[in-house]
């Protein structure tokens, strides 16, 4: 039966030629990235700091910084895992139209996907912004000033708040990226929603807008997901071995 299951998203990969991979955390935890609502997952040891709390708050920027620069070393030596180099091998065979991900840790651009291919939904942790004025500042120059003493960072040219590059709960989603997200989600072949819980929004709104386009939806989850009920399939298996498996059947 559930090898019969794989053998389904195989036939159905096979078939297109335009897909669009919806990504969340589940897809890099077999690289050492915990995600959120796994047992062991960040949440049961940190609860999210929102962004208003990150605005209206200098100890949560604090917390938030210190978090960030605990996390550093995990992010900065995961390396992409089989499910990425799956979804990496779709591209290579021309089948991929874009790779719309959660995540902000970059591995799917480093299994060899072009920048300009992967919509990064929920930002980017690599790199920190001015919240006022959005001058870039570069990780190192926030460690310089923050791990010393805690000092907290601010923008040289306007003094307002840094924070990285990410989309905090509470927090606008980016115009440009949801845009893109949305009009690939409408205007695939096939659309499949990998290591998600399905239960951010606005995100969990992409694989309903690509039905409403008429691609068929696969979710491949170890859990059960809210949406799974409007799936064509919904495979809850491990994503590396399944999706290494998809793409040589
Ligand atoms: P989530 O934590 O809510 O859900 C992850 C899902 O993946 C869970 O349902 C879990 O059962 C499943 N899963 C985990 N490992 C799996 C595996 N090996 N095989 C099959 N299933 C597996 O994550 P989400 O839906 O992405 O939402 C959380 C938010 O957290 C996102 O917005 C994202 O920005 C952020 N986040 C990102 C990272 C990252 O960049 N790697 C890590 C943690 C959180
Ligand atoms: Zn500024």
């Amino acid at each position: 039966m559930k090898g019969d299951e794989v053998q389904t998203l195989a036939d159905m990969v096979n078939d297109s030629r335009s897909i669009v991979i919806f990504t969340g955390a589940g897809i890099s935890t077999e690289s050492g990235i915990p995600d959120f609502r796994s047992p062991g997952g960040l949440w049961e040891k940190n609860r999210p700091i929102d962004f208003s709390e990150f605005i209206s708050s200098a100890e949560a920027r604090r917390e938030s910084w210190r978090r960030k620069f605990a996390m550093d070393s995990v992010m900065a030596t995961a390396v992409p895992n089989a499910g990425h180099q799956a979804i990496s091998n779709l591209h290579q065979q021309g089948r991929l139209k874009a790779v719309i991900t959660q995540n902000i840790d970059g591995l799917h651009q480093a299994s060899g996907i072009p920048d300009q291919e992967v919509i990064e939904i929920h930002g980017n942790t690599t790199y920190a912004k001015c919240l006022d004025c959005g001058t870039r500042m570069e990780l190192d120059e926030v460690r310089a000033v923050f791990l010393p003493d805690e000092v907290l960072p601010e923008c040289g040219h306007c003094g307002g708040l840094i924070k990285t590059a990410t989309i905090s709960f509470g927090q606008a989603m980016p115009v440009e990226e949801m845009r893109r997200a949305t009009e690939a989600a409408l205007d695939c072949d096939l659309f499949i929603a990998i290591g998600s819980s399905l239960v951010v929004y606005p995100a969990a709104e992409l694989p309903l807008i690509a039905r409403q386009g008429g691609a068929p939806l696969v979710i491949l989850n170890r859990e059960p997901t809210p949406l799974d009920s409007y799936a064509d399939l919904v495979l809850n298996r491990e994503i590396g071995d399944t999706l290494a498996a998809v793409t040589k059947l």
